[in-house]
């Protein structure tokens, strides 16, 4: 299996530092809102590796940091105090709700949970620790209140985001203030008196930076090197690369192998931005789309391509699930009479290969989903006019629901088709038999303005919801 590697910028085998097992780390939400579209992206694109690896049969242990501590962005926005205070909430009982609020969506999403959610708030011994172990390897400096990393003392900063070497020599710049260097960043917060999320520490009363919890609590619950550190390609700097700096002047050891980094999703062709307001959540797109179609617009384009949200391309997931999902009912529904085909064997045989390769070829979903199409268009073809046995249909429907392990998109119940629909689908019956073909047209565009749509079979009349 190979993965793009965002550290060497190359696609290399994937070799686990244990082999059969995966340590993988993906930076989670700062819980002060609704999921948007493009976190769910990003977690839908992990979802699918941690599924996929599973489905080769690693033992996956997967950790996703929940930030629920108030911090300062690069824009001097402390999200979760502003979520608190609009909501005039304690800002502990705001992040409790928000985390609640997080697992819905995941699971609106069809997201499997990861094996470990650690919370910032509940590590902040951890965390001091290592901050501690970064002041006494020479990494780290208390100044007022702060403590800050110091970026001279390590030489590679920059080496996973590939900053510019001018970029670089200015964060070195030295300046007069609380900070030794432009670009020293800050482990550890002083906390204003009313500020509400603080704790005790060696350094004073305060609260830790956001990129230190995740290097302590990937360290903590995965050891060194982690395998696989995931994240959206926006954290790539300066979060990613500071999580690298940490982890490795505190530990001394490599942080991690490979680090993959997903696309971003695009609003009507723009950036989704608030400056824009057009920040679409995961859960409006639901209610409005459906989740399978949401799931597989995120799912399907290659994870390291942009995606386009447009009313069109949302129309267009639909479709192609309702097309799956009614290939999925009818080859259930059909009553196999028919000798072995071994043309659709060696299909099934194939598909299984393409799909794998494909995915095992840096997860390119495309090829994996064209695999699946070319299944459900050649078991069209050779059904039509062939009875095909029971093992037959059975092969692709496992094979299918097999794919689904990582899909999640196909799994479905089947809906219960209404009393009223079933009572005029009989009387039709009753026409045909009478040869009452005017009485029988009558009923099908009954039940068409009913929103079902009527075929016959040889096996008799078929139902959809149209
Ligand atoms: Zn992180």
């Amino acid at each position: 299996m190979k993965l793009f590697n965002t550290l060497t910028r190359k696609k290399e085998e994937f070799k686990p530092r244990e082999p059969g097992h995966v340590y993988m780390y993906v930076c989670g939400p700062t819980v002060y809102g609704p999921m948007h579209i493009g976190n769910a992206r990003t977690f839908t694109a992990f979802d699918i590796l941690y599924r996929f690896l599973k489905w080769k049969g690693f033992q996956v242990k997967y950790v996703q940091n929940l930030t629920d501590v108030g911090h300062l962005t690069d824009a001097g926005e402390d999200k979760i105090m502003k979520g608190a205070h609009q909501r005039n909430m304690d800002a502990f009982a705001f992040v409790e709700l928000m985390i609640e609020e997080y697992f819905k969506d995941l699971k609106l999403l069809g997201i499997e949970k990861p094996d470990i959610s650690p919370r910032a708030s509940e590590h902040i011994d951890d965390i001091i620790k290592t901050i501690q172990k970064l002041i006494e390897n020479g990494y780290a400096y208390e100044s007022n209140g702060f403590v800050y990393y110091d970026i001279s003392k390590i030489k590679d900063y920059g080496k996973l985001s590939k900053q510019n070497t001018e970029f670089l020599e200015k964060q070195r710049n030295e300046t007069n203030g609380e900070k030794k260097h432009e670009g020293d960043f800050v482990l550890w917060f002083p906390a204003h008196k009313d500020y509400p999320m603080k704790w005790d520490s060696p350094f004073g009363v305060g609260f830790p930076g956001w990129h230190i919890e995740c290097s302590t609590m990937s360290s903590k619950y995965l050891g060194l090197p982690i395998d696989i550190h995931g994240g959206g390609k926006d954290l790539m700097f300066p979060h990613h690369e500071d999580e690298i700096a940490q982890a490795e002047g505190a530990h001394k050891s490599k942080f991690c192998n490979y680090w993959i980094h997903s696309e971003f999703i695009l609003i009507n062709n723009e950036k989704m931005a608030k400056s824009i307001g057009n920040i679409i959540t995961a859960r409006d797109a639901v209610n409005k789309y459906g989740d399978k179609a949401v799931r597989y617009l995120l799912m399907s384009p290659h994870y390291r391509t942009e995606i386009n949200f447009t009313e069109e391309s949302m129309k267009s997931a639909q479709n192609t699930v309702r097309k799956l999902i009614d290939f999925i009912d009818k080859i259930q529904e059909m009553k196999p009479k028919g000798e072995f085909n071994k043309e659709l064997n060696k299909k099934v045989i194939e598909t299984k290969n393409k799909f794998e390769k494909g995915l095992d070829d840096d997860l390119n979903m495309p090829i994996a989903l064209a695999a699946i199409f070319e299944l459900v268009n050649d078991t069209n073809r050779i059904m039509d006019g062939n009875k095909l046995s029971e093992k037959n249909l059975k092969d692709v429907y496992d094979l299918l629901m097999d794919f689904d392990k990582i899909l999640g998109i196909l799994e479905h119940e089947k809906e219960e088709t209404p009393k009223e629909i079933i009572n005029l689908i009989k009387a039709r019956e009753n026409a045909r038999k009478k040869k009452d073909f005017k009485e029988s047209d009558r009923i099908r565009d009954e039940i068409k303005d009913l929103g079902y749509i009527l075929e016959d079979s040889p096996d008799g009349p078929n139902v959809k919801k149209i």
